[in-house]
């Protein structure tokens, strides 16, 4: 189904990395330092806005004030939560001073069913603040610029994805490493694909993507436009933490690889 859209809808990525920022305070490898003298190559923890009638977020992380700031994003009306990890949520402290001070309605805020009580325990003093929706697989909200529906990722045992139906059908599924069939199948016929592609080798005890396993499911889906996300540009190793893929390295990829892309912090897609 396509969504009538009242006005044009845009999707921005406020950030585009992994847990770490790119560069890492405590990291000199040369990707970090590339990083340092290329502020086009830095990324923030992942996450995005969409922007039409009303500012929708997914995911709220440590760099949420930074991020909405950079955008010139003075508004948030809804919040998507993917799963409760530090990288996803640690901004939504943040979102409820606003709320208060200036006496902005209440945030709706859609949580996976069972993380909902991680509310009570470490953010009570926002529960006037946000209206929780607890979500689960195959839910579906209706926002005034599209039609959300919850799928299931694979990540932790409660992690969750969205397909938002807009003017397109957008895909989004960080973190996940290979999603399940059911996923899958809801997504075959999406116009754009946003996924983790985290890892730059092989980890087995990481449940993400490498960016090859992510280039290889965009590939089997036949989905024309794919845009890799929560990306570490790092590598681990013989207990060693080394440098990951370079920025021309990346290049190489988008080049070899006809409509995958990388994201980047700022990035923008009409959908
Ligand atoms: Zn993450
Ligand atoms: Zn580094
Ligand atoms: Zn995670």
């Amino acid at each position: 189904m396509s969504f009538e859209k009242k006005r044009p809808v845009e999707l921005i990525f406020l950030g585009s990395g992994g847990p770490f920022t790119l560069p890492q305070f405590f990291c000199r490898c040369e990707v970090c330092n590339a990083a340092r003298k290329n502020p086009s190559q830095c990324r923030t923890r992942a996450s995005v806005a969409i922007i039409g009638e009303e500012v929708t977020l997914i995911d709220a992380g440590p760099d949420l004030e930074m991020q909405l700031e950079r955008e010139n994003i003075h508004r948030v009306d809804n919040i998507f939560i993917t799963h409760w990890h530090y990288d996803h949520i640690a901004g939504l402290g943040s979102v409820g001073y606003p709320q208060a001070m200036y006496g902005w309605n209440p945030i709706d805020i859609y949580v996976p069913k069972n993380l909902a009580t991680h509310f009570d325990n470490e953010l009570a003093f926002l529960k006037e603040r946000l209206v929780l929706h607890p979500i689960v697989p195959s839910d579906v909200a209706e926002l005034s610029d599209a039609e959300w529906e919850v799928v299931k990722t694979e990540h932790t045992m409660n992690s969750v994805g969205f397909i938002i139906n807009s003017e397109k059908k957008v895909a989004y599924l960080v973190d996940t490493a290979l999603p399940p069939n059911d996923t899958t199948l809801r997504i075959r016929d999406a116009d754009l694909l946003i996924v983790d592609a985290m890892l730059d080798s092989i980890d087995t005890e990481w449940r993400h993507f490498t960016v090859q396993e992510a280039i290889e499911y965009c590939k089997s889906t036949g989905i024309p436009d794919c845009i890799l996300t929560h990306l570490s540009c790092h590598r681990w190793e013989n207990q060693r933490w080394l440098a990951g893929l370079s920025h021309s390295q990346r290049l190489d990829l988008e080049r070899d690889n006809p409509g995958i892309r990388f994201a980047y912090d700022g990035m923008r897609v009409q959908i």
